[in-house]
């Protein structure tokens, strides 16, 4: 899946926000509108609106890339739905259906994190790799796997931020916050659970806290997975909590070291090769693209 130049949309389907492009790829984005989630029926309309008018009218055909858990495989019955969300009023919403109908032009969804590894894949830091993950870690964590270039999925899609993995010697006490699991990845990793152990915004940590050396240890484990499950030979990390100084190389030598010069997925240092994303906050926008590139007739 790749995109050939011509001008497409794109929807960042976020929890918190919503990104609408017009565009046929970095540096070259025709228009731009970015806006709060709300209500369903009000954020479809804002972003179907987006679409009938103005610049949004020349894109040739329009890709999601959608927050989940959502049913991506065209066979799904529920195809372009959201499914059982947390996210209040969203539960059961068909996200693609109000985008097709009002726009007219082809539409396709893909979750948030393999449209973000389309994108990476294409402009970004996964250029030249077809066996890749993109990992983000913010209000939860998720992953979205690239085998031979195309999206991994089976009944649904992968769910990796939810393993388990082993506890950090000094974390015993933490119960952790996912409402599933507990202390699953995502309820010891994610940004909420940073400020639910640590009793303040994330951001306000220092870079030499003990948080983060805790933080890389279980993000370690999740890319240590991706490699050994996945079979994946690059994994991106993305989202608010691995922006900050340092993270991203700190996992990738824990990463290395539980690995143990297993895999093919370690640099000369024998450091597992975890890089930051190239497309930043851009990659669900941009990725976006490249999903649209496969709804159009060919
Ligand atoms: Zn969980």
């Amino acid at each position: 899946m790749r995109t050939g130049g011509q001008i497409l949309g794109g929807i960042d389907a976020g929890g918190t926000s919503f990104r609408c492009i017009v565009a046929t790829g970095p540096g070259q984005i025709l228009a731009e509108e970015r806006f709060a989630t709300t209500s369903p029926d009000e954020t479809l309309a804002r972003a179907a609106a987006f679409f009938a008018d103005g610049p949004g009218r020349q894109a040739a055909a329009i890709g999601i890339a959608c927050f989940g858990p959502v049913a991506v495989d065209p066979a799904h019955p529920r195809y372009g739905t959201i499914l059982s969300t947390p996210k209040h009023g969203w539960s059961f919403c068909d996200v693609l259906g109000p985008i097709r109908a009002a726009s007219g032009r082809p539409v396709a969804i893909e979750t948030d994190v393999i449209a973000a590894a389309l994108g990476e894949r294409q402009w970004g830091a996964g250029q030249g790799e077809d066996n890749l993950a993109y990992v983000t870690v913010g209000t939860g964590v998720g992953a979205g796997i690239l085998s031979q270039g195309k999206p991994f999925h089976g009944a649904l899609h992968s769910e990796a931020g939810h393993i388990r993995v082993p506890r950090h010697p000094d974390d015993g006490a933490f119960a952790g916050v996912c409402r599933f699991h507990g202390d699953c990845l995502e309820g010891l990793a994610s940004a909420p659970a940073l400020a639910a152990r640590w009793g303040c915004d994330p951001a306000d940590l220092p870079d030499d806290h003990q948080a983060w050396e805790i933080e890389a240890h279980y993000l370690a484990h999740l890319c240590a997975t991706l490699v050994l499950v996945g079979a994946v030979r690059r994994v991106i990390l993305g989202g608010g909590v691995c922006a900050r100084s340092g993270l991203v190389g700190r996992v990738a030598r824990r990463a290395g070291d539980l690995l143990g010069g297993y895999e093919a997925s370690l640099d000369v240092d024998g450091h597992a090769i975890v890089v930051p994303p190239g497309l930043g906050l851009q990659a669900g926008s941009l990725g976006a693209l490249v999903v649209a590139a496969s709804a159009c007739p060919v």
